[in-house]
């Protein structure tokens, strides 16, 4: 019999890659929206699937659609994935981030508990949780120190998965995912801001790159590598929890480096401190600069995650080095930059 995926978060990276991922191996995938005057499936669409997934309108913070949705539906598998996915604005917006990132996944495993549902459940766990971090590589044993109001939502939802895991033995696992990346991603993500706004400073659309903290060290791997990782997480016949990590890590500033390169330009970087910046050899241009605007109150100043377990028990491994995601995303930016596709 067909299986049934609930995929939350379908409007997003994830979800878009994920419903790709499920539809390949013969799934009937219902993609969880949140209905709102400009909803807009531009990912499903880009990897040529919008027709293939079922919509449901659905929002974490309601209750009672929580419950229709998994009651009408009947999923062998739920994959949580919707979340205010973004650091900065949970600074901004923590009691929000709270109730959708913390207390959303505690309402589906509510309504899998009191339906006895017999599905299978995927938490969207996040190296943030590691925050301050106490050792390097961080891994599932690693204590947590979040720094933002989004990591301490997500350690919560993370326990509750682990905690109705123990209790009511349902099959939930808490995926410990490191930064991932696509040319899919959010441009408020620092990733896509750098590749989208360089590709948009070529067209000659914009005049330079604002950015923050130019020395804080991630862990990004591609996002289609993560949801194959996901997918194997929840065929184990016992549910557990894994880091997804590529070991390496790079600065936002490297990572700036590479994209340039990429994009065409020949960066010279001058100055330190909030007067860093990086001209273009070739035109003599200022195209970076550091706008203290886009420091966080707390920062995670590096994440470099340890994925022994996930490869060792899923035989999981990231495949995409750097400079190959790099390339995937300005690419994508600079055909979408010169065809007037990108706004920023
Ligand atoms: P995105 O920000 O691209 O997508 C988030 C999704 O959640 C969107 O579809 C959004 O809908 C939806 N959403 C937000 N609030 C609600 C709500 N109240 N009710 C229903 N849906 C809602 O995130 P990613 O795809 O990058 O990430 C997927 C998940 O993985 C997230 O939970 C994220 O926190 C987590 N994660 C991501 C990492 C990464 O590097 N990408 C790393 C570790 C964890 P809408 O379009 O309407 O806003
Ligand atoms: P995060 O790891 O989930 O917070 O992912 P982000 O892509 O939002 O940020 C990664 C790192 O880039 C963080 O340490 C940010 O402080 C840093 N950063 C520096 N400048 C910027 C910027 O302009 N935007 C964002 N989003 N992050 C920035």
């Amino acid at each position: 019999m067909q299986k049934r995926a609930f995929v939350t978060g379908v409007t997003g990276q994830d979800g878009a890659y994920l419903c790709k991922l499920l539809l390949d191996k013969g799934y009937k995938v219902y993609g969880a929206y949140r209905r709102t005057a400009s909803s807009d499936f531009w990912r499903l669409a880009e990897l040529g699937i919008d027709g293939d997934v079922e919509r449901v309108p659905f929002d974490l913070l309601e209750d009672s659609n929580v419950i229709r949705s998994l009651e009408k539906i009947k999923p062998d598998e739920i994959y949580n994935l919707a979340a205010q996915s973004f650091v900065a604005v949970s600074f901004e917006m923590p009691i929000y981030t709270a109730q959708a990132d913390a207390l959303g996944p505690l309402r589906i495993l509510e309504a899998i508990r009191n339906i006895g549902s017999n599905a299978r459940f995927y938490q969207a766990s996040t190296s943030e949780m590691f925050g301050k971090v106490r050792e390097t590589p961080q891994s599932e044993s690693t204590p947590f120190h979040p720094r933002s109001p989004y990591g301490v939502a997500k350690l919560y939802s993370h326990w509750i998965t682990v905690n109705y895991r123990e209790s009511h033995g349902i099959h939930a696992s808490s995926g410990i995912l490191f930064n991932h990346e696509s040319p899919l991603r959010g441009t408020e993500f620092v990733t896509r801001k750098i590749t989208a706004t360089l590709a948009m400073i070529r067209y000659g659309k914009r005049s330079v790159l604002e950015l923050g903290n130019m020395d804080a060290l991630r862990d990004w791997g591609f996002a289609g590598d993560y949801v194959d990782g996901i997918y194997r997480m929840v065929q184990l016949p016992v549910a557990d929890d894994f880091v997804l990590a590529t070991g390496v890590n790079h600065s936002v500033r490297e990572f700036v480096d590479v994209a340039a390169r990429v994009a065409g330009f020949d960066l010279a970087w001058e100055g330190s401190g909030e007067e860093l910046h990086a001209i273009d050899r070739s035109s003599g241009k200022t195209v970076v600069t550091v706008n203290p605007e886009f420091y966080r109150p707390a920062e995670v100043e590096t994440l470099m995650g340890d994925c022994t377990k996930a490869r060792e028990v899923l035989g999981w491994t990231a495949r995409t080095p750097l400079k190959e995601l790099v390339e995937m995303m300005v690419e994508s930016d600079l055909r979408k930059a010169s065809n007037g596709a990108l706004l920023l």
